[in-house]
Formats: structure tokens, C-alpha cells, sequence
């Protein structure tokens, strides 16, 4: 059966799903206000993990007790904006309770191994048909830390990557300096996750996967979606700010925007923004081989095609909130004692900040499924941290449910009703 499919939302998610669609051989129009592969969408700026191995949700047991010690550090990873704190209580206090118990952690990552497991091969599926296999790495990631001592004191988390399949290889100082050269001697031990991989850039990679989906005939309408117009249960038009754009079917692929257009689709989610930063040093002096994870500062360095670039940061604030450019410098400086070679005055010329919204579940799981209001309408959004690794199963999932077919993976856990 095919169907005409209006697909909200150009970032990574909602273009994977438009070329899953075209496959399944439905008709596609792309509805974005913005460029597709732009500095808009956290699909941009994140930090090119494809980490098949990032299955535990952004709190863990005890968190609680680090947060004062977090929000004190004005270096630290993690801010928020105080003003937005009564607005943000209830999602952060979901939040903290998801990572409450290390039973409840061991269920998230059961969810979200099912959805990343094999993310760098399906990545690459999709780049091939893009023609952009050159922005697609398998060469794994590692995870740095000062001493041994740093990683056991993460070895619930560990143990629960091990339960779930995830293999890896233990680097000690020498090991680890001999694969990174550039890498401040400080770090003495290494974790090497070989099935993980990363994008050399996510933005035109998004940008590549949306033009292969026009010349398959997908239409981009540059506009933004405001709601549907749904008649007995069925999906007539999805509206958007030009008009009605007529459709059989629809996915709510508009990140963190996606909210507002869920409730017009019957559910009331809790979606809130984790806003990140990144900061990239054109044509560096040194840097990581492979894209790497600090332990210390709970920042990514990852080379890529357009510099060197460390991403990271949670802010909690308004989704329109004028960025805080003191937590893109905060990364700045990291990169800086990651790698000493780096020039400690780098002209402002070759540097580049960037500020994105993670869409974030409290539960650190996104939302996959069928509408409360129509079957029509499929929500595919709420990814967080994970959300270019995710786009390719996540994608694959929603052209099943727009063909009716069984899903490849159990959404029970994604099921957008959960909090209801
Ligand atoms: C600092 C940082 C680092 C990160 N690092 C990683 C990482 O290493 N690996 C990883 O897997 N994930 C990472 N992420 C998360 C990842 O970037 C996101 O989860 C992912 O990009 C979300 O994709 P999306 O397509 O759902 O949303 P987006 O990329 O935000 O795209 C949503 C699109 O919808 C459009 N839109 C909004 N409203 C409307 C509307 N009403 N009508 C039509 N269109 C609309 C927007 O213009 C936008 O283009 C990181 C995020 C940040 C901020």
C-alpha cells in the first residue's frame, strides 16, 4: 500500500525515515523551515558518535548525590539556568528517578541496546545510498581516563554495557599513547569499543541523506508543520504555515520542537531540552586518531572533515534562551589540555562555537510509535544523547509502521503514552 507521507522535521531522524519511506515505496514530502543538514537542528553539531554501546540513560544510581557537586563547578558538565528551574522541576525530577535504581538502568539499556545495536553498519547502509561513505568511520571509539582507578569507579556501568554484548579492549598508558601520540600524558588508561563508529560530519551527512531522498522524488517543503487535520480517524493534511499539505500518513521527526505537534496528535509528552555545545578549532596542530570520550571532563573530541571539534554540556534552560558562550569555551579549554600541542592562542578566526538542543525524555528513551489520535501519525522523536546513532534503526522502525508491518525491535519501551 502506498501511501503519501509528510515527514516533519530534516534533521537526521526525520531524513533516514524519509529514505526508509521511499524505499518501502510510499510518496514523501519533507517539511523543514530550516536547511536541511543546518546549524538549527542538533542533528549538526553533535559530537559523531555512532556509540552502538551508549545503552545506559544519562543518570545512574546516586547521581543525585554528585548534582550539588556538578552545579558548583563552574567548569563542570552539567548547568542550569535557575530562572527556568520551576518550569524544569518536574521533568528533572523524572529525570533523576530514571536512573534511580540499577534495575531500572538495566531496563533502559535493554531498550536501547535493541535500537543502536549494529548503528555503525546501518549508518553506512545509508550512506552508501547517499554516496557519502567517506563521512561514515568503523574504526571504534575509545573512552580515556587519568588511572584504572577512574574507570572501576564506573564499573556498574560497565558491567551493564557487558550484559548487554557490548566487547571491549582495556588500553593501558603505553597502549593508549601509542595509538594517540597528541594526548596529554595524564590520561594513563584507555577503553577501546571497536564495534562503535562516528560521522566525520553529522551536518552534511544529514544534509547528503536529504538530497539522495529528493532525487528518489521526495519533495522538501521549506516551511513549518502546526498541526494535522485529522477527520474520523483519519489523517487528512498536515498544516503548516503556507497550508494544507494533504497526506496519507505523517512522522513527527521535529526534534526538540516536537512537543506542541505530539499533543496535536493526541499525546502530552514530557520532551525537554538538554541544550549542548560544541566548540571546533579549524585545521588543528594535533588531536585525537580516533574520537574519544574524557572521562574527566564528560566531553567527545572528534576529528572531523570540517576541524576539530568537542562536543558536550548539559544545560538546563529554555529551548529559545540565548546560548551561554562561557560553556563552548569551557570545551575549548578542554580540547587545549587534551592536547598539548594545540596553540593556547588560537585566533578567533579558527574557532567555532555552537549551541544545540538535545530532545531529551526524561527516561532517556525516545518515543516511537503509532499517535493516540490516528494511526496515521507516527511519532519518532525524543532521542537525547543518541540520537545520530538512533536515526538508523529508529528510521527503518517507522517505515514498518507506516507499511504496517511488525517492527524489527519490541516499542513498548518507546511507547509515546508512557508518562500519560
Ligand atoms: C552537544 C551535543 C552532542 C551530541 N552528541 C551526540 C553523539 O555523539 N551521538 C549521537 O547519537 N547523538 C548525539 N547528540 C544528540 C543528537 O544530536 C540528537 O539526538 C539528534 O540530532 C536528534 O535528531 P532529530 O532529527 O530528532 O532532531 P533535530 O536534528 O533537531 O532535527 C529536527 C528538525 O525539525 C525541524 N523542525 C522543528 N520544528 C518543526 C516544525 N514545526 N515543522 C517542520 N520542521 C520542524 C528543525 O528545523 C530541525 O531541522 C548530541 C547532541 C548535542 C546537543
Amino acid at each position: 500500500m502506498s501511501r503519501h507521507v509528510v515527514v516533519i522535521g530534516a534533521g537526521v531522524v526525520g531524513a533516514a525515515s524519509a529514505i526508509e519511506a521511499l524505499q518501502d515505496g510510499h510518496r514523501v514530502t519533507l517539511v523543514d523551515p530550516a536547511e536541511p543538514g543546518g546549524e538549527a537542528a542538533a542533528s549538526y553539531g553533535n559530537a559523531g558518535w555512532l556509540s552502538s554501546h551508549s545503552v545506559l540513560p544519562p543518570t545512574e544510581p546516586g547521581l543525585w548525590k554528585k548534582v550539588p557537586r556538578f552545579l558548583l563547578n563552574p567548569l563542570g558538565p552539567l548547568t542550569i539556568r535557575w530562572a527556568y528551574l520551576p518550569r524544569a522541576a518536574p521533568w528533572l525530577l523524572r529525570y533523576l528517578a530514571a536512573g534511580w535504581t540499577t534495575a531500572r538502568v538495566e531496563t533502559t539499556a535493554r531498550a536501547l541496546r535493541a535500537l543502536l545495536e549494529d548503528a555503525p553498519r546501518l549508518h553506512q547502509a545509508l550512506a552508501e545510498k547517499a554516496g557519502v561513505t567517506q563521512l561514515i568511520e568503523r574504526r571504534g571509539v575509545l573512552h580515556i581516563y587519568p588511572s584504572r582507578a577512574n574507570f572501576e569507579a564506573e564499573a556498574n556501568a560497565w558491567r551493564i554495557r557487558r550484559m548487554m554484548g557490548v566487547q571491549w579492549e582495556e588500553l593501558n598508558a603505553d597502549a593508549l599513547h601509542q595509538r594517540e601520540p597528541d594526548l596529554h600524558a595524564r590520561y594513563q588508561f584507555g577503553i577501546a569499543v571497536d564495534e562503535a563508529g562516528s560521522c566525520r560530519d553529522p551536518g552534511a551527512y544529514v544534509a547528503a541523506l536529504v538530497a539522495h531522498a529528493q532525487a528518489r522524488g521526495a519533495q522538501l517543503v521549506r516551511d513549518q508543520a502546526n498541526g494535522f487535520r485529522i477527520e474520523g480517524g483519519r489523517l487528512k493534511a498536515v498544516t503548516t504555515g503556507g497550508g494544507d499539505i494533504p497526506c496519507d500518513a505523517a512522522v513527527i521527526a521535529a526534534g526538540v520542537r516536537s512537543k506542541l505537534l505530539a499533543a496535536r496528535a493526541g499525546d502530552r509528552v514530557p520532551l525537554g531540552a538538554e541544550r549542548g555545545y560544541h566548540a571546533v578549532i579549524d585545521q588543528p596542530e594535533a588531536g585525537p586518531r580516533t574520537a574519544m570520550m574524557a572521562s574527566d571532563c564528560k566531553a567527545v573530541a572528534t576529528p572531523t572533515s570540517t576541524g576539530l571539534r568537542i562536543a558536550g554540556q548539559v544545560e538546563i534552560a529554555a529551548v529559545d534562551a540565548a546560548p551561554n558562550w562561557r560553556r563552548a569555551e569551557i570545551l575549548r579549554d578542554h580540547l587545549l589540555s587534551l592536547f598539548p600541542r594545540l596553540p593556547r592562542d588560537i585566533p578567533a578566526h579558527r574557532l567555532r562555537y555552537w549551541m544545540g538542543c538535545r530532545p531529551s525524555m526524561p527516561d532517556g528513551l525516545p518515543c516511537i510509535g503509532y499517535a493516540n489520535a490516528s494511526r496515521d501519525i507516527i511519532h519518532a522523536f525524543g532521542h537525547g544523547h543518541i540520537g545520530l546513532g538512533g536515526a538508523a534503526r529508529t528510521a527503518r522502525v517507522v517505515a514498518q509502521l507506516l507499511s504496517d508491518r511488525a517492527p524489527e525491535i519490541p516499542l513498548g519501551p518507546y511507547a509515546p503514552g508512557r508518562f500519560a
